[in-house]
């Protein structure tokens, strides 16, 4: 497959042509995914609008300035994401109704984006529109969320970062993963799958379940899992309905720290591959030239923005991406990550993978020691999803008029001179026309050094006794 191109800026910002905001237009527009919009087209913005609690998500400007864009070029824009899995009881985004409340803590909302915030996969997530994918790697099928595939035009606006599962978090999963329905999640994790789902490679041990007695919260065993197939039976055993198991991923937390299942790393590679024919299934479904890629790398943290909760970075900000080629866009990503320095203090460094060339998201994201950060890269290869080999073209900032605060342009003077005339904001009647209460001079290289580089030690006198 011929190289593909990959635009990119780095995320150094000093002026409103370099805010990360100007930059990623100015990638959407160097890689012509602006030519991709066309009057009247209903464009859909694939964002992750951030677990309850996590704060590494994408901020909603990007998606708004985004959104403002594809309005003035004509078409009609909506941002989305879609409905999960049931990972734990407080999963918060599991049904439409979680999902929006989510979004709107999080920031997304039609009051901030200026267009509407949806749940592309209906109520419950069966909302859907099935593609057959015969050059799937594995998959040959795939769900795709129905507001998505109904849509003129796609953007996936990422967050590139780790994934415990699929070990990078890029473009490829927003849609591999974020674009499918509830049940083309389901297909994507193996659910049923007779070699590589839970089901069929996990390894049940019920052994290890002490009885009810022994186990103060034995509840959760049985209700971890929203298909009832774990039971405890009139002899006080655990019992597991593999064979119906859909890989909800409901049970992971609860009987693997308990030593009741061992999940198989091999299960984690074969979904790595189905994300990228999950992918093609997206592409395939909006229809060819239709959707293009943004990946912001910034607040590169090892876990997914699915997680709760969001760590340190483990590299700086790698910079603003665009490319028309999902497989292109996360290489490049990975590649920068490889090149940089690891943060300290991040996992990358807890993990000794903080050095340049070291494959960061391996040792920081993954679950498992032998999973790859570039398996779904190479599986979309593969099957003609995209290449890996990339031409990446280092764009220069615009003018920044293009990007300044829009509604009033006009100086200062002519803008406020006659309000202050009306609501004065310096009381130029007081203090001898010196406005304000204040003293002339005082020390202040006195308050300028560390207490530590003091070669004179202050003294404070402390109150006596008698003094209290
Ligand atoms: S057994 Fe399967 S369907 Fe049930 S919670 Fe676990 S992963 Fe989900």
């Amino acid at each position: 497959m011929a190289e593909s191109k990959v635009y990119y800026m780095d995320a150094h910002s000093e002026s409103t042509e370099t805010a990360l905001s100007s930059k990623m237009l100015t990638v959407f527009d160097a890689a012509g995914l602006d030519e991709m919009i066309k009057p009247n087209d209903i464009v859909a913005i694939k964002v992750h609008c951030g677990e309850w609690n996590n704060s590494a998500y994408l901020r909603p400007l990007y998606a708004r300035t985004l959104a403002d864009r594809i309005k003035e070029l004509g078409g009609r824009p909506f941002v989305c994401d879609t409905t999960t899995s049931t990972y734990s009881p407080w999963g918060s985004r599991s049904s439409e109704i979680d999902i929006l409340q989510t979004a709107e803590r999080n920031g997304y909302s039609s009051a901030t984006l200026g267009c509407p915030f949806i749940c592309a996969d209906g109520f419950i997530g069966t909302s859907d529109f099935v593609v057959d994918i015969p050059e799937g790697y594995i998959l040959k099928e795939a769900y795709v969320a129905q507001a998505i595939a109904a849509a003129d035009a796609l953007i996936a606006l990422t967050h590139f970062k780790g994934h415990s599962m699929g070990v990078i978090g890029g473009a490829l999963k927003n849609l591999g993963i974020g674009a499918q329905s509830k049940r083309g999640k389901f297909n994507v994790h193996m659910g049923g799958h007779p070699s590589y789902g839970l089901g069929a490679a996990g390894v049940f041990h019920p052994e290890n379940f002490k009885g009810k007695a022994n186990t103060p919260d034995w509840e959760i065993l049985e209700d971890c899992c929203p298909f009832n197939l774990y039971h405890i039976n009139e002899k006080d055993e655990l019992e597991w309905d593999g064979d119906k198991c859909a890989n909800c991923l409901g049970c992971f937390g609860v009987m693997g720290p308990r030593g009741l299942m061992d999940i198989p790393p091999v299960q984690f590679d074969a979904v790595d591959a189905a994300i990228a024919d999950a992918c093609l299934g997206v592409e395939k479904a909006v229809g060819p030239g239709k959707v293009g890629y943004i990946n912001m790398a910034l607040d590169v943290s090892p876990a997914c923005d699915c997680a709760g909760h969001a760590d340190m970075p483990i590299v700086p900000h790698l910079g603003v991406f665009a490319s028309k080629d999902a497989v292109a866009i996360d290489m490049a990503c990975v590649d920068k990550a490889r090149e940089a320095e690891g943060i300290k203090g991040s996992k990358a460094e807890l993990m000794e993978a903080h050095h340049v060339g070291d494959k960061k998201f391996e040792a920081a994201a993954a679950t498992f020691h032998s999973q790859s950060e570039v398996t779904s890269i190479n599986t979309g290869h593969e099957i003609g999803l995209g290449s890996r080999d990339y031409e990446l073209i280092e764009c220069e900032p615009e003018s920044p008029e293009r990007f300044r605060f829009p509604y009033d342009k006009r100086p200062s003077r002519q803008r406020f001179a006659a309000k202050f005339e009306k609501f004065q904001p310096f009381p130029y009647d007081k203090f001898d026309g010196k406005g304000f209460n204040r003293l002339d001079v005082v020390d202040l290289d006195k308050v300028k050094h560390h207490y530590e580089d003091d070669s004179e030690v202050i003294n404070v006198e402390q109150p006596t006794s008698s003094e209290n």
